[in-house]
């Protein structure tokens, strides 16, 4: 039997991994690789190629919603794929919504680069990598799970989902797979969330694995305490609101993100810390990400469910408005103070968070908070950097408004959290191999995880692109 690291190796996307027994093949999730360091264009290609024939692929055992672990489904649907994909049901249901709108993306940016080569005097046209009815065709193998029931995609692989943590639906995977009359037991640890993080459970401790993949975002940094980063968002929110007289603007991604600030509001209005009079959430994505929310009261943490109770009692005195058409979206430009603004994209770069921070940037009493990781060149980063005046739609926008950045929010375990997750396995796991990481995150781990935990530095490996490992 062999593993292929496909993707997500040395880097954080393309998670997407080939198993392979002799008798079938399957993949571990199938992700869509994004910017980074090869650059737009070389994500776009490693897009295109698949480094196997999809009409080969038996099934997908899917970790979870985000993109860079399940953009390619339309696309290996598109071109062969006839199998089921196994993933959670809130997994499932996100999906309905994201790869659609994964499509709706790929369409526009194919348009867009089509009229360049226009431009350039070159005819062939592109076509997209998938298209919005691609996506749509693609959601009808996907197969729902519950959370710890075995399910069996072949008569020779049993799988659990474990409760990994990470947003709504995520899982850590627990493979059984027979080849050879003997069966090798294969953990992927998917994303792993924060313990303590809101809304989701902690991850699920594993105890045991002949071949372990873990991921390794943060292997080298630690978060922010959660209580001082707590205590930052509400200062600022405070300042703003009840000083100021101003607005306050969130850049955020629509899916997890945006139900964590929700839900880190609500708790601030019931502990009467502060309480913004009016929260708007102006993302139709974020919209129907945080209806999917709602739909799983079954798979909150404890702390949660009690806040949704608080919540249903009527005692919210904060007013939550959905935008869902532009015409709402425009109306929040004329508000002048006391909103909150929650908005996509999380990194500025597209969206209707850019008309909100044309109204509110040039405005000495209002504030922008960073909730997430801003990429380097993106327009989220310049204004974090301090830059004095931003470009939006061809115009110059002063920044006057106060920024800040507050970094505990991460939806991501950190090297401690890891490392302790890490140390509940009974037994170090016969191989372990480092992976969704870049190269000096990925490398801190493995280190950490023969000097800290005692595994022997034979069995720990650093996770390389397209390397076979054999089991
Ligand atoms: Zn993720």
């Amino acid at each position: 039997m062999r593993l292929t690291f496909l993707g997500a190796a040395g880097e954080v996307t393309g998670s997407c991994y080939l198993v392979e027994t002799g008798e079938i093949k399957f993949l571990i999730d199938c992700g869509m690789f994004q910017g980074g360091g090869r650059g737009r264009a070389g994500a776009a290609q490693r897009n295109r190629r698949f480094g196997f024939d999809p009409t080969e692929i038996a099934f997908v055992l899917l970790s979870h919603a985000h993109i860079d672990h399940s953009g390619l489904i339309p696309r290996l649907v598109a071109l062969g794929f006839r199998g089921a994909v196994y993933a959670t049901r809130a997994t499932v249901d996100l999906l309905g919504v994201m790869l659609p709108d994964s499509g709706h993306l790929q369409e526009k940016e194919a348009e867009w680069e089509n009229r360049g080569r226009f431009r350039r005097g070159r005819g062939r046209e592109l076509a997209p990598l998938y298209t919005v009815q691609q996506a749509r065709d693609s959601l009808k193998q996907l197969l729902p799970v519950d959370y710890d029931a075995e399910v069996r995609p072949h008569a020779s692989v049993r799988c659990r989902f474990r409760d990994a943590g990470h947003i709504l639906g995520s899982a850590i995977l627990e493979i059984g797979v027979r080849a050879n009359g003997r069966e090798r037991h294969i953990v992927f640890s998917g994303d792993l969330g924060q313990p303590g993080h809101p809304i989701v459970r902690d991850p699920t401790p594993i105890a045991r694995a002949d071949l372990l993949l873990v991921e390794s975002t943060y292997g080298n940094r630690n978060h922010r305490d959660r209580a001082a980063t707590l205590e930052e968002f509400a200062v600022a929110l405070e300042e703003t609101l009840e000083r100021g007289k101003g607005n306050i603007v969130i850049p955020a991604f629509a899916v997890g993100r945006t139900q964590d600030i929700l839900y880190v509001m609500s708790e601030f209005c019931r502990s009467g810390r502060v309480c913004p009079p009016r929260i708007y959430v102006d993302s139709p994505m974020a919209l129907a990400a945080t209806r999917i929310t709602l739909d799983h009261p079954e798979l909150y943490d404890r702390e949660t469910a009690r806040l949704s109770a608080w919540m249903q009692d009527g005692q919210g005195k904060t007013e939550i408005r959905f935008t869902e058409d532009v015409e709402d979206s425009k109306r929040i430009n004329a508000i002048r103070s006391g909103a909150v603004i929650l908005s996509a994209s999380g990194m500025c770069e597209g969206g209707r968070i850019k008309y909100h921070l044309k109204y509110n940037l040039p405005r000495r009493e209002c504030a922008v908070v960073f909730v997430g990781f801003q990429a380097a060149g993106t327009l989220g980063r310049r204004i974090v950097e301090g830059a004095k005046t931003v470009r939006i739609f061809g115009e110059t926008i002063p920044v006057r408004a106060r920024v800040h950045t507050i970094g505990g929010l991460s939806a991501h375990a950190d090297q401690m959290a890891l490392l302790g997750w890490l140390g509940k396995f009974h037994a170090p796991p016969g191989a372990t191999w480092v992976v969704h990481g870049e190269p000096l995150a990925a490398q801190a781990l493995s280190e950490r995880i023969v000097e800290d935990l005692g595994w022997s530095a034979e069995s720990v490996g650093v996770a390389r692109a397209a390397q076979t490992i054999e089991l």
